[in-house]
């Protein structure tokens, strides 16, 4: 992949974007009152989408990288719109969209096959037998019409325990097959913990986890990611919006969401500045199933508006007043306490998905995976020592119930 820094002229992306509003996406930022004001040279000429290193990999990625989980088929024009602003980071999994997402990556490489190297190109696997995961190596490959992969992960890994030896070698064959390039894990449970223990491998390529301005600031994350970073390992986050899980249609949410407004941010840019004012942080993943959510991801990363003490203050206050609408995604506190083995911080996700993303159906689509015995459990199951035990105080057994109601 090529690691300078893409320019494209802000005419150019304006005049591009204009039809799908990137009037609205980018002009607040630019008419910003607090920002400094752009320069001629830079009103003809922005660095569309600044790229980092990875880790100690020697490969520079594009702070923003886009997610894959939505109908990329149908949705090939955006893929290149990415790939003029620099969005050359992309990430996929096997099981995304059923394997649609993958599939529509493949098309597009159909294509335009000299477009792959532009590419850094991620792809997951559940961690299960090494059997499975070279299987569906294989088809990620063969879908997404390429040799290789630049960064595999082993998906949604609750404890670093799934890095073992065996994992070791088998990502070591894979890299010197020449299948993929960089291996690493996802993760969005015990994310801390994973993130120290890997830190002490020296195999950990990089690591995607959910990091976002409520987990950010926390001790523990801070001496993760330090650890992480120490250790060479690229970090991309995920998450990033730090949605909640209990159904909160608030005032804090439109105030918080006015105060940007007034200021010429939306709430969600602000969010995504406050993660990249993180210079440890390689990239952050974003869904961006449309052309207006890339457009105005993009201006916020383009845009160098800092964000103000004032503008950080806001967003600590909100975190503290949503305190407990948000599951951190720490299942080794309630997880054991719950006789039935309900995947509390699965069902949790799944209800941010719904309630924070409005994605009900890719929800319902996940909830419909729970084993239908497991399904029946939650019901019956005591949930009084996990909800004595977490720390966010959540209503553990009123949203396993709401998530029956609302998700089966
Ligand atoms: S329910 Fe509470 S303890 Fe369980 S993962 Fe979520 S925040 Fe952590």
């Amino acid at each position: 992949m090529n690691d300078k820094p893409h320019r494209i002229s802000r005419r150019s992306f304006i005049k591009s974007a204009g039809a799908a509003g990137i009037g609205s996406a980018l002009a607040p930022l630019v008419g910003h009152k607090q920002a400094r004001a752009a320069t001629p040279a830079e009103a003809t000429d922005i660095t569309a989408v600044p790229t980092r290193p990875f880790g100690r990999s020697g490969i520079h990625v594009p702070i923003l990288s886009l997610g894959g989980m939505f109908d990329i088929p149908s949705n090939q024009t955006m893929l290149k719109q990415a790939i003029r602003w620099g969005v050359t980071y992309w990430d996929t999994a096997h099981t995304y969209s059923g394997g649609h997402s993958e599939e529509g990556i493949g098309q597009y490489f159909k294509n335009y096959p000299d477009h792959r190297e532009k590419i850094f190109l991620v792809t997951k696997s559940k961690p299960g037998s090494h059997r499975q995961m070279s299987k569906n190596l294989t088809t990620s490959l063969k879908r997404m019409n390429t040799d290789h992969i630049d960064l595999f992960f082993a998906h949604g890994v609750r404890d670093a325990d799934t890095m073992d030896s065996g994992m070791r070698e088998w990502a070591a064959e894979q890299k010197a097959e020449g299948k993929i390039r960089l291996f690493g894990f996802s993760t969005h449970s015990n994310m801390e913990q994973c993130l120290l223990d890997a830190a002490r491998l020296d195999w950990i390529d990089g690591i995607m986890m959910t990091y976002n301005f409520r987990l950010m600031h926390e001790e523990k994350m801070k001496t993760a990611v330090k650890a992480c970073v120490d250790a060479g390992i690229g970090l991309t986050a995920m998450k990033t919006q730090g949605g909640g899980t209990v159904d909160t249609k608030t005032s804090r949410e439109l105030k918080l969401a006015g105060r940007f407004v007034k200021k010429g941010f939306t709430d969600k840019q602000a969010k995504l500045k406050a993660v990249w004012e993180n210079p440890q942080i390689s990239a952050l993943c974003s869904q961006m199933p449309t052309m207006s959510i890339l457009m105005a991801n993009i201006a916020a990363a383009v845009d160098r508006t800092m964000l103000t003490d004032n503008d950080r203050q806001h967003l600590d206050r909100y975190a503290r007043e949503t305190f407990s609408h948000y599951c951190a995604g720490c299942t080794q506190i309630c997880q054991s306490t719950i006789a039935e083995n309900v995947p509390v911080g699965d069902v949790m996700r799944y209800l941010m998905y719904a309630r924070s993303y409005g994605d009900v159906n890719d929800a319902r689509r996940r909830f419909a995976a729970i084993p239908d015995a497991l399904r029946k459990k939650m019901t019956r199951a005591n949930y009084a020592a996990a909800e004595a035990r977490c720390p966010r105080q959540l209503p553990i057994a009123r949203l396993m119930i709401e998530a029956l109601e609302d998700l089966a």
